[in-house]
């Protein structure tokens, strides 16, 4: 079976140009004496908005690890794919991320509930989590509500696994299931019975992407109860380890956090639960190089700027229509939005500082970032203009990715 090491990180890049410089940082991660594998991640949603093909992820991966001599292992994700869309990924991809959260609340048949129900029956009553204190209870009819809400899901990820699994070979690749694009959070016992139906029906998980409590926004800071946020990712640290043995699941099944960039109020927190329990993470950023990009570009002279300039006020006028898809992953406040008009006056440090996620920084500004963040279909309307303007400007933008991935993230989650 493919091993994704105990420390992975899932790097989006949207237009795919920033590979070596992403990989920069896995380098001076391993000099400083800890191994993160990096993975490369788009999903289907980003291929159609840029107009990609998960071929140039894989070339991109490819090109920067024998560029620059990366020894280590690495892995191209085929990120949030379904039935209806994972052929085109098949041959590019070697990490698989299931998403199965629009079938969640989906009935199975009754059959199907009868047998969960009965594989199930063992838990009822008092269910002792190893290392956890408090055993939760377990009622007849919470183990139905939990049928009703995730079987039929874990069902869509079997069949969609054994899928991929008929054309990449069993083993060949990575099995991630997510259900993370949701409102509601799934709790540790949810998170039990799902592991224990994915091990029913022989889906070998590696990495599973709950929806954790709180509000988990692309590119910016967690929002929520960090407190009960660390509750309930130690409980699910230790539903993992309990599930590995009772299901036969993998034993390198780790929890992935999506949306996972710039979660900075929380990394202490899953730093030292890892840390306490000895397990790997998975994080997959949110495509946060490409606003690394941005920010190089404000950076980087009168003409690079104005690019960033009039994609920002594109980006403010079609606002609308950039956040639609993503609604549940963003949280634009209209009333701290600039005015395209005012962004024109500012220099570059102020656009830049105004992007880059320093907490506590005067000039950061959350809605500005976001809403660049969902913006960068415009940067693919741009096309050419935009690459060539990144190339010309290689130096500085890959210097942003580089520090935001080593110094922001990197070193608040493994120490270096
Ligand atoms: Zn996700």
């Amino acid at each position: 079976m493919q091993n994704l090491g105990k420390y992975s990180f899932g790097i989006g890049d949207r237009f795919a140009q920033q590979g070596k410089a992403q990989l920069k940082a896995f380098f001076m991660a391993a000099e400083a004496g800890i191994e993160v594998t990096p993975v490369w991640n788009k999903s289907n949603r980003e291929h159609q908005i840029i107009h990609t093909d998960p071929a140039d992820t894989r070339y991109e991966a490819d090109v920067a690890v024998k560029e620059t001599g990366w020894k280590g292992s690495y892995f191209v994700d085929a990120d949030h794919i379904n039935l209806g869309n994972v052929d085109r990924f098949i041959d590019h991809s070697d990490f698989f991320t299931i998403d199965v959260a629009d079938y969640i609340g989906k009935e199975a048949d009754k059959e199907s509930v009868d047998r969960f129900l009965s594989d199930n029956s063992k838990y009822q009553g008092d269910l002792k989590i190893p290392g956890i204190e408090k055993p939760f209870p377990v009622s007849p009819e919470l183990l139905k509500i939990i049928a009703n809400k995730f079987l039929y899901a874990t069902q869509e990820a079997s069949k969609i696994y054994m899928h991929i699994a008929s054309k990449k070979g069993i083993g060949n690749f990575i099995t991630e299931v997510s259900m993370d694009e949701v409102d509601e959070a799934q709790n540790p016992v949810e998170l039990f019975f799902i592991l224990s139906s994915l091990g029913k029906l022989g889906v070998p998980v590696q990495t599973i992407a709950p929806k954790f409590t709180g509000r988990f926004n692309k590119g910016v800071d967690y929002e929520g109860d960090v407190e009960q946020f660390g509750k309930e990712f130690e409980q699910d640290l230790l539903v993992i380890d309990f599930a590995i043995k009772e299901f036969g699941l993998p034993a390198s099944l780790k929890l992935s956090v999506h949306s996972g960039s710039d979660k900075f109020s929380i990394y202490p927190v899953i730093a030292e639960l890892i840390r306490k329990h000895d397990k790997g993470i998975h994080i997959k950023t949110a495509g946060t190089t490409w606003l690394e990009e941005m920010i190089g570009l404000a950076l980087s002279g009168p003409e690079a700027l104005s690019l960033a300039k009039s994609i920002y006020a594109k980006a403010y006028e079609r606002r609308e229509e950039l956040c639609a898809p993503y609604s549940t992953v963003i949280d634009i406040k209209e009333s701290e939005l600039p005015s395209p008009s005012k962004v024109e006056t500012w220099s570059s440090s102020q656009f830049a500082d105004s992007l880059r996620h320093i907490p506590g920084h005067p000039l950061y500004n959350p809605s500005f970032r976001q809403l660049i963040h969902v913006g960068y279909k415009i940067a693919a309307e741009y096309s050419n203009v935009y690459i060539s303007h990144l190339n010309q400007n290689a130096g500085i933008v890959g210097k942003q990715v580089t520090e935001n991935l080593f110094g922001r993230h990197f070193g608040r989650l493994f120490g270096v």
